[in-house]
């Protein structure tokens, strides 16, 4: 264990322990104050569901709020309601995380023009995991997250090849690395409208062919990421997906 993963565990366990007077670490109530525009990015996550409910949405919104508050590299507001992503609210953002999000959320018309101006406008969108088994029948949706969620054959140790140690969403984690996670495969393979950062070993999992996971691309003016990692709470706690995540805000918070 690296002497990162000692301090953000040591963090997220206090936030645990007295959630009601520890803010961020709540699990209702995730609030950093947002800075100045143009400062630290801000980013409102939204782990709303429609469908599956992965019992890894807590420990994402302490880990999220335990880096935000140690690192103080971003700030984030986590919900589950809906009335968020209004055009209003999102004035107040410079970048959207659907995390572990699932199914056809309730949206309505204005809230996706909403959604999709705001990203192609020049701010940010990060999926994570399930992001992509969500909005199905939202086709501006599956463009801006990459594609949809297929299957998920293989839960179980497997390794990860990085594609491009240089981009700051993918940088700082070697060359490779293995974890327990459920990995999944997609309706298309977005090689080629995305850039890939990271891919399946599909020898890992004894299985051949191309399995992009992470990904980063241009969308208007703006930017998205997605990584199809996060199924257990393990990896939200593993600290090569932390330096992923915060590099991917980073990165989609830029113009
Ligand atoms: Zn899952």
């Amino acid at each position: 264990m690296t002497r990162a993963r000692s301090a953000l565990l040591a963090i997220v366990l206090v936030g645990g322990a007295c959630s009601s007077s520890s803010p961020p670490a709540s699990p209702t109530a995730v609030t950093q104050p947002p800075g100045p525009a143009g400062a630290t990015p801000r980013v409102l996550m939204v782990t709303a569901t429609a469908g599956f409910r992965h019992d890894s949405i807590p420990t994402a919104r302490q880990v999220m709020a335990a880096l935000a508050a140690s690192g103080r590299e971003f700030s984030i507001t986590a919900t589950e309601d809906l009335a968020a992503l209004g055009a209003d609210n999102l004035r107040s953002y410079d970048v959207v995380m659907f995390a572990l999000t699932s199914g056809e959320l309730p949206l309505g018309a204005a809230q996706k023009s909403a959604l999709v101006d705001f990203v192609s406008s020049g701010h940010g969108f990060i999926g994570v995991h399930s992001a992509t088994d969500t909005l199905y029948e939202w086709p501006d949706y599956g463009r801006l997250v990459g594609t949809y969620f297929k299957d998920h054959p293989w839960t179980q140790q497997g390794s990860v090849v990085v594609e491009d140690a240089s981009h700051p969403a993918s940088g700082g984690i070697g060359d490779r690395f293995s974890l327990l996670e459920e990995f999944y495969t997609f309706q298309e393979n977005p090689r080629g409208r995305v850039q890939v950062l990271l891919r399946l070993d599909a020898a890992s999992v004894g299985a051949t062919g191309d399995y992009p996971l992470a990904w980063a691309q241009s969308f208007g003016a703006g930017r998205a990421y997605y990584n199809a990692l996060g199924h257990f709470p393990a990896t939200w706690m593993d600290p090569r997906f932390q330096r992923q995540l915060a590099g991917a805000i980073t990165w989609t918070a830029s113009r």
